[in-house]
């Protein structure tokens, strides 16, 4: 004996986290309370450009975008009694900095509910530009654990930014999201800082290896007047 769905009795296999429905009723049902285009609001560093993300900012890129923008749109008072699966697919990086930028982004995403897609509908994202705490931090010059000097010369230079760029953006792909590297190229060679000594220590050590360099280490102190303590800088000089 076949099942049928009780509104519209099409033969269907009865699933019971549809109660019962087939998927298309099911879908029309709780679509139907979704009515309008919903906002959000997310907040961006215009400094370097990280996320908020309740009390932590984290860096830009698509996934952590679809994270927080995830987590705004069921924190919506119109999502609030249904549990969805929010489903984004449709989102580039370009596009992402391209909304930043204007302050207003439309983002198609896709209700699903059991496995089932309820709605398509736009997100009005709105963008907030603030300063975020670490680049507030930086700009009082106190935030640095380890500074890292390249030294090259103007012959290998290109492909030496290239590559210490890469070995950076390796390393903080594992890091802890709130990590600052700040790289200034200078006539020899590459400045770079780095917020905390852990991640400073590898990719120092990446650098070292790639191009097997000689290196010299020491330690600064200085009083630093707004954090009003004494602070250690590890620095090390490669040189290419
Ligand atoms: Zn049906
Ligand atoms: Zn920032």
């Amino acid at each position: 004996m076949s099942y049928h769905c009780p509104l519209c009795g099409k033969p269907t296999e009865y699933k019971e986290e549809l109660h019962g429905l087939c998927e298309e009723c099911y879908a029309k049902i709780h679509s139907s309370r979704i009515t309008g285009e919903p906002r959000v609001s997310i907040t961006v560093c215009n400094i370097c450009g990280r996320i908020k993300f309740g009390n932590s900012w984290i860096r830009l890129s698509v996934e952590n975008f679809k994270k927080i923008l995830s987590s705004a749109v069921k924190k919506l008072k119109l999502f609030k009694k249904a549990k969805f699966e929010i489903v984004i697919s449709d989102l580039s990086k370009d596009l992402l900095m391209q909304g930043i930028e204007e302050g207003e982004l439309q983002i198609p995403i896709r209700l699903v509910s059991n496995d089932v897609p309820i709605k398509d509908i736009n997100i009005t994202t709105n963008f907030t530009r603030t300063i975020c705490p670490l680049c507030m931090k930086k700009r009082t010059g106190s935030y640095f654990e380890y500074v890292i000097h390249v030294r090259f010369s103007r012959k290998k230079s290109k492909n030496c930014v290239t590559e210490v760029q890469r070995i950076i953006d390796n390393v903080l792909r594992f890091a802890d999201p709130s990590t600052f590297v700040d790289v200034k190229k200078i006539a020899k060679g590459l400045d770079i800082r780095v917020s905390d000594r852990r991640t400073g220590r590898i990719i120092a050590q990446r650098i070292k290896m790639r191009f097997l360099a000689e290196s010299y280490e020491y330690l600064e102190r200085r009083y630093d007047a707004t954090l009003k303590k004494l602070i250690t800088i590890r620095k090390v000089t490669l040189e290419i």
